[in-house]
């Protein structure tokens, strides 16, 4: 076998591992937001979507969704959050909301997924969850979301 041929597959097999990779942290992705008791939504909280922080394993899987929607111009710093990125049109409002919805609502980050849950983050429209999380739980998810991402991408 040419070393062409030899250096394609090891390219090929590197491909193949990033993506078990990448399935196995998006798993136990699934498994932190499963973590987030449930609440019932009215979808009134659209004015909260705004410049939000996520993790890289988050904005991952949303770039892949958009493909060529996505749009780097977006794309912030989330250093003064604690977090990788920001993202957030120049108006400071998410690009991902759509027509008065969120456009990725099954793989929408922590961050929304906390709101109206988390103590801090109560819904004012009197959206009810089953349970109210604390601030000391929420944060200790924020991390753990944060460490799976910088596993796998630092
Ligand atoms: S990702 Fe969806 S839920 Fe989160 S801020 Fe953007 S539009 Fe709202």
């Amino acid at each position: 076998m040419g070393s062409s041929s030899q250096s394609r597959r090891q390219r090929r097999e590197k491909r193949s591992d990033q993506t078990r990779s990448r399935l196995l942290a998006w798993a136990e992705l699934q498994k932190l937001y499963d973590q987030i008791p449930p609440m019932t939504c009215k979808g009134k909280c659209t004015q909260a979507c705004g410049l939000i922080p996520l993790e890289r394993l988050e904005l991952e899987e949303i770039r892949r969704r958009l493909g060529r929607r996505f749009q780097e111009k977006w794309l912030r710093s989330g250093e003064a959050y604690g977090v990788e990125f920001m993202l957030g049109t120049d108006e400071l409002e998410c690009p991902l909301l759509v027509d008065g919805k969120c456009s990725v609502y099954d793989i929408r980050p922590l961050i929304c997924r906390l709101y109206g849950v988390a103590a801090g983050m109560r819904c004012q429209h009197g959206c009810e969850c089953t349970r109210v999380m604390s601030d000391v739980e929420a944060k200790a998810l924020i991390k753990k979301v944060g460490k799976l991402s910088a596993d796998l991408y630092d």
